[in-house]
């Protein structure tokens, strides 16, 4: 056996690989045993496994043997034999792992081992793909080995109809993407039976690709939504305003602009820095101020403006004349002071959210009765949602007045505002943007604002994967995000070593001035490849940049092939071909992945495979991603990439060291650098965006975590439910836990209860049980609270006993688990939309220079205790007042209407992020961003208004339709 280990492997990795060495052995001395075996003798060494582990026997004991078996069975059926890598590989999976194994190692083979292994247990084995089509494609390919050992393959697809999706899970290995998986097991969660449920548990499950799914998806959650019934007038009645106050401040930047250009011509750096800033405050997005832009002077003269201010600490002095401020990067507005007077001219203090403590605070101070500071509260507190709800909905509407841009950010398509994706140009139907940005968008367009749905159910990629018993990873990239895999997965990567070393150069990046250099400096390097023959695989950030390079290339009639990730078959073949001489293959990043590159004939001796990258992604692993698609098992190959000041990636993160060295180095037009102090400071800008993308991956995780053990305690109540087993004594449970709620209530004394007390506990039971019942207590008797509560239960329990005589023992406990199962959904569904708005409104809490995490975490903890005895009660009261049994099915509450799980895209703001944005806001800056027009403010906790009491505010209408929107 030849020892592949090569030294540049940390030590650590090292010892770990050469520790699995004995194994390996093992699995090679097998070899000529197992490969002597007739075809129905290594057939029968399924069974005879499974017997071997019945009887004691465990995985690893039979390990090696397998994975012999496994070995000599793709030989005999794919005729493929695992290399030793793919051994070494399969071992990491087994143990739980990550093994970044590079692009065209053969991952698809290596996971046959572990999951051959694994799946003899006969719980099922998941594995993860990126697409629909590699999860048909991995599961036709290795199936024949699995077919041949006597176990079921199968793998999912979108609308999957659900007989051949519950099939698909009852196989031995199942094949699906994350989103499948994951939105099954939602979907499993409001299934009206246990017939209805698809899965059958979480126990093995390799990811294919994993830092794609574990890090690049993981930035948003999977999300089922439905329609709520809110209404949508209060953007129709604030658009004007905002709409006004956006032309007003869109003035005054062009003025600015106009002020700087001048000034710039008078060489009066000083005041036109301050011209550009407040420009750049006021409208980032102005057309004229990024033409300005194109100059990197004037960028550096920007932010040395803006850091003089900030440190002479009279930014105000910047913004006093703007009506909002706009902070790209963060990706919020802030209205000003005088924006507010604008707003709400007679009344501009009603837009600032007061410090509602204070007021409160106050008001217990007052002598007034109970009822009446009571009442002061509840008005206090409508006063604040009112306020906040407006707000928020202003926020939104300078948003979608300053930040999105029709044609760009979404189109307007039959009325309706469709969501564009920034990443591949595809037109998003039915996808909405959160947090009423959608409404907002729809309300500048002037179309009907739609309802808002709610969430029914939602995960994400982190908690759902928590799931299994063992989970495992494979992929090229892995070890830059080490850290990450093991804090939030507890998953270790192992570097397998690769079969052959690899070759491929990686020359230095090429910087230029202007995106327009670099395109052209990008085309004349493909036509030089092209003349020569060797072919190159170009990557781009998006849809939109592939498609501008295309159109050069038809100018200068280079034939080449565009790839975007939407057709993933037919892109497959298209990438397979890249390898062929005079190539010329244009992708996204995702496009075409988990396709392996040939190269053709006498591309070997023209340098293999070169990949040009047009411009650096958001993390370094993206790029070593598109770099390994060329040198796969020791081919020759090349790699280089090209940028501009321009990019996304300098403009939004790029420290001002980039342009500084640029300046000093006076670069002409169309000159280019290879500079490594560049190249050093473009990689600290991505690290940047690395740690700000692993913040916000955190933080949804940890608001996540506090939904993650409400959805787990509801989740298993309901499948208790369904499952339908001693549900009496459930019911017993429950009352009691009714009645405890009551005692709470009532605070009365540990002792020294007397008739007077028991008069109310009478009418409560007899109402709650809808007949009369009595507590037996003499008329001078004092008893203590338990025995008073004793002697509650007794009753309570009676009245069950005799409610389910009445009902029949037959068709008693499904009664009960028909009424429990739909108190259970609707309380949970609308909780759900609860939360929704819980986080939505979260956000003002940064405004309060409190940690939002903690008072979300508090405050639903508030909500789900309310839930649970919410649930209680509905059980037991609609259970007493229930004569027969329900004929009808239960009518599933669960509409579904869409599910989604936002794509990843570079340097992107887009859909469902949104909904989390006020955390990552937080979470960007270390603390809330402390800003003279924010106020303090804390949200109201306790004295809750019941959703469906009249409004505290005195309109009439339900609180829920009115200030509880
Ligand atoms: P990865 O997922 O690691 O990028 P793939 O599983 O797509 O790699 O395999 C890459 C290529 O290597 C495939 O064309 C496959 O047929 C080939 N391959 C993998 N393992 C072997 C092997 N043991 N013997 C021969 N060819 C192999
Ligand atoms: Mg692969």
């Amino acid at each position: 056996m030849k020892n592949p280990i090569v030294k540049i492997f940390g030590s650590k990795n090292e010892r770990e690989i050469k520790g699995l060495f004995p194994l390996l052995e093992k699995v090679n001395l097998l070899e000529p045993e197992i490969s002597s075996l007739s075809d129905d003798s290594l057939k029968g060494k399924t069974v005879e496994f499974k017997k071997r582990l019945e009887s004691g026997e465990t995985l690893e004991d039979i390990l090696p043997e397998a994975f012999a078996v496994v070995r000599e069975t793709a030989k005999r059926t794919i005729n493929m034999r695992h290399f030793d890598v793919q051994i070494l590989g399969g071992i990491v999976l087994y143990e739980g792992k990550i093994a970044e194994m590079k692009t065209g190692e053969g991952k698809t083979l290596a996971a046959t081992l572990p999951l051959y292994l694994i799946a003899l247990e006969e719980k099922g084995c998941h594995l993860v793909t990126v697409n629909d089509y590699l999860a048909k494609r991995d599961a036709h390919w290795m199936g024949p080995i699995y077919e041949f050992l006597g176990l079921k393959v199968a793998s999912l697809y979108h609308d999957m109809p659900f007989e051949e999706r519950k099939a698909a899970y009852d196989a031995d290995i199942t094949y699906g993407t994350n989103n499948e998986f994951g939105f099954d097991y939602l979907r499993d969660n409001m299934a009206d039976s246990l017939e209805a449920m698809v899965q059958r548990g979480h126990h093995y499950a390799i990811v294919d690709e994993v830092d794609s799914v574990l890090i690049d998806e993981a930035r948003t959650p999977l999300i089922i939504s439905g329609p709520t019934d809110s209404d949508s007038s209060l953007f129709y009645e604030l658009n004007p305003k905002v709409k006004n106050l956006a032309v007003r401040q869109k003035s005054i930047v062009n003025r600015y602009l106009k002020d700087a250009e001048e000034l710039l011509r008078q060489e009066n750096r000083e005041e036109a820095g301050k011209k550009l800033l407040q420009a750049q405050k006021g409208g980032p997005k102005n057309k004229r101020l990024l033409e300005l832009k194109e100059n990197p002077e004037n960028i550096r003269l920007i932010q040395k403006t803006e850091f003089y201010y900030n440190q002479t600490k009279s930014i105000s002095e910047v913004e006093e004349e703007l009506y909002f401020v706009i902070e790209e990067k963060g990706h919020s507005v802030t209205l000003t002071e005088k924006g507010r007077t604008g707003l709400a001219p007679s009344n501009p203090e009603k837009l600032i959210l007061h410090d509602y403590t204070d007021r409160l605070a106050e008001i217990e101070k007052l002598d007034l009765p109970k009822e009446q500071i009571l009442a002061k509260k509840e008005e206090i507190e409508s006063e604040y949602l009112q306020a906040s709800e407006k707000l928020h909905i202003i926020d939104q509407l300078l948003k979608a007045y300053s930040l999105y841009e029709r044609d760009v950010e979404y189109v307007v398509q039959d009325g309706k505002v469709i969501i564009v994706d920034e990443f591949t140009g595809r037109l998003m139907p039915g996808r909405r943007f959160g947090e009423g940005l959608h409404q907002a968008i729809e309300a500048k367009e002037g179309v009907t604002v739609e309802r808002d749905t709610q969430t029914l159910a939602t995960i994400t990629i982190q908690n759902y994967f928590r799931l299994y018993d063992k989970l495992a990873g494979m992929t090229g990239t892995a070890a830059t995000e080490a850290e990450e895999f093991s804090k939030i997965y507890n998953l270790e990567v192992i570097v397998v070593p690769t079969n052959e070393p690899v070759i491929r150069i990686d020359h230095p990046d090429r910087i230029y001035r202007t995106a327009k250099e670099k395109w052209r400096a990008i085309a004349d390097e493909i036509e030089a490849l092209n003349s020569k023959g060797q072919p190159v695989l170009v990557g781009t950030i998006s849809v939109e940049k592939s498609e501008l390079l295309s159109k050069v290339l038809k100018k200068r009639r280079i034939p080449h092939g565009v790839l975007n990730a939407k057709y993933h078959e037919k892109e497959a073949q298209i990438i397979a071909k890249a390898g062929e001489q005079k190539a010329v293959t244009i992708a996204t990043n995702m496009a075409g992945r988990g396709t392996d590159i040939k190269l053709g004939q006498g591309v070997t001796e023209l340098g293999g495979l070169h990949i040009l990258g047009t411009e650096r992604h958001e993390a370094r692993r993206i790029d070593n991603q598109l770099r390994g698609r060329s040198g796969r098992q020791g081919d020759p190959g090349s790699s280089r990439f090209y940028m501009s000041l321009e990019d996304d990636l300098m403009r939004l993160f790029g420290s001002d060291k980039i342009s500084n060295v640029m300046l000093k180095m006076g670069m002409e037009e169309n000159q280019n650098i290879d500079s490594p102090l560049v190249t050093k400071a473009i990689s600290s800008a991505q690290k940047k965006v690395e740690n700000r993308n692993f913040e916000i991956r955190k933080h949804l995780l940890e608001y996540d975590n506090v939904m993650n053990d409400q959805r787990n305690y509801i989740y298993t109540k309901r499948a208790e439910f369904l499952e339908n087993l001693n549900i009496s004594e459930k019911i017993d449970e429950i009352i009691e836990d009714v009645i405890d709620a009551q005692l709470e209530e009532w605070e009365l004394p540990k002792s020294g209860i007397t008739t007077q007390d028991i008069e109310p506990a009478v009418l409560w039971l007899s109402d709650l049980f809808k007949k009369e019942i009595g507590i037996d207590v003499n008329g001078d008797e004092e008893i203590s609270l338990d025995e008073f509560r004793e002697r509650m239960l007794r009753p309570a329990f009676e009245a069950h006993r005799d409610k389910t005589t009445e009902l029949g023992e037959d068709m008693a406990p499904r009664v009960e688990q028909f009424l429990a199962l739909q108190a259970i959904d609707k309380r949970w569904k609308e909780h759900l939309y609860e939360m929704d708005g819980l986080r939505e409104g979260i956000g003002y809490q940064a405004y309060a220079q409190k940690d939002p995490l903690i008072e979300y975490k508090f405050q639903a903890f508030n909500l789900f205790q309310e839930l649970i005895i919410n649930i209680n009660a509905d059980i037991i009261k609609n259970l007493f007042r229930v004569h027969l049994a329900p004929s009808v099915q239960r009518p599933s509450i669960w509409r579904i209407k869409n599910t989604q799980h936002e794509e990843y895209g570079q340097y992107g703001h887009f859909g469902g992020r949104q909904q989390y944005e006020p955390a990552e806001q937080y979470a960007g800056g270390g603390a809330p961003p402390s800003h003279q027009n924010r106020e303090r403010v804390q949200v109201v906790v306790g004295q809750k208004v019941g959703r469906n009491d009249p409004c505290p505010c005195g309109s009439g209408k339900k609180y829920k339709y009115c200030c509880g929107r």
